[in-house]
């Protein structure tokens, strides 16, 4: 009986799951398959308000709620199902969701301070870029203006924010990026590099040689560059699957990961190192990325 979100973010993995919507309202990322064949829908209350209740007999008593799926601030009653969680569950103190910037921005200021002052305490969005023409080549619906804004208004009502980055757009993606992050100042900046799904436009353009996706080593580059331009207060995240290098022994790179600004010198000299390391492999035909994994079926997103 009870509803799962089929996707969470991997710091989320402790969190007890709670599906608020169903699908995403957007549902035309080029890139993304997860929830190609998931209509949108609003979780009626009764149905979440049951979830509620019997949420701790699958997961026991854990401090912090997950919201699936995609766009939760859509859920007109997210004041109550925030409510209902202060009172079935008192031993939660993190409450989480993934939005969306088209949304934050229409959102009023007063009704995301309430929701922040109800528990809602962290917006996962997906920038992916802050260029303007990959953002437009990946159909995600925003301008870097519309993330910039959806993020500092979400800052401004008390959130933390986490902004998901793509890496495998080239050196100007990386750059581009780089400024819109540090206009926006999120607490967390976490990165995945494109992995093509079957069934996606993506996919299609790439088979087709319309999209030309850097190489691994060139990934790296453009991970340096995006260490290297921020200039902000961050946390700096590869905590995904997708970032993972391979040769045939074994994983070569499992993603960099730091405090910014303290840690950007060993992350930048780590990151020097790896380059090396991965062109070398690169060119001796003995590299695997999360494409390759994930074609051969080793690795699942
Ligand atoms: S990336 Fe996010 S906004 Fe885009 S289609 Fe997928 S779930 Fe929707």
């Amino acid at each position: 009986m009870y509803d799962f979100p089929p996707y969470r973010p991997p710091s989320e993995a402790e969190s007890i799951l709670i599906r608020v919507t169903e699908g995403c309202p957007w549902n035309s990322c080029r890139f993304c398959g997860m929830y190609r064949n998931e209509r949108f829908r609003i979780r009626p209350i009764e149905e979440i308000e049951r979830d509620i209740k019997i949420a701790d007999r699958i997961f026991g008593e854990r401090p912090s709620v997950f919201f699936g799926d995609s766009d939760n601030l859509l859920h007109p009653e997210l004041e109550r199902i925030l409510d209902m969680i202060r009172d079935h569950m008192p031993y939660v103190n993190r409450i989480t969701t993934y939005s969306r910037a088209r949304t934050l921005k229409h959102e009023s200021e007063e009704r995301l301070i309430d929701l922040r002052e109800r528990g809602l305490r962290r917006i996962h969005l997906g920038l992916e870029s802050g260029d303007k023409e990959i953002l437009k080549l990946l159909n995600k619906g925003i301008t870097p203006e519309d993330a910039i804004m959806a993020g500092k208004k979400a800052l401004k009502a008390g959130f933390e924010i986490s902004e998901y980055v793509l890496i495998g757009f080239g050196e100007r993606h990386a750059r581009e990026t780089a400024k819109v992050l540090n206009m926006i100042a999120p607490h967390f900046v976490r990165l995945r590099s494109i992995t093509l799904i079957p069934g996606t436009e993506l996919h299609d353009m790439v088979e087709r040689g319309e999209v030309v996706l850097s190489t691994p080593a060139g990934r790296l580059e453009e991970v340096r560059i995006l260490v290297e331009n921020l200039s902000i207060q961050t946390e700096f995240l590869s905590d995904h699957i997708s970032n993972y290098l391979w040769s045939r022994d074994g994983v070569v790179y499992t993603g960099v990961n730091g405090k910014l600004p303290e840690d950007k010198e060993s992350m930048l000299e780590s990151m020097d190192r790896l380059i090396e390391i991965v062109s070398e492999l690169e060119n001796s035909g003995n590299l695997l990325d999360s494409n390759d994994m994930f074609r051969m079926g080793r690795i699942s997103l």
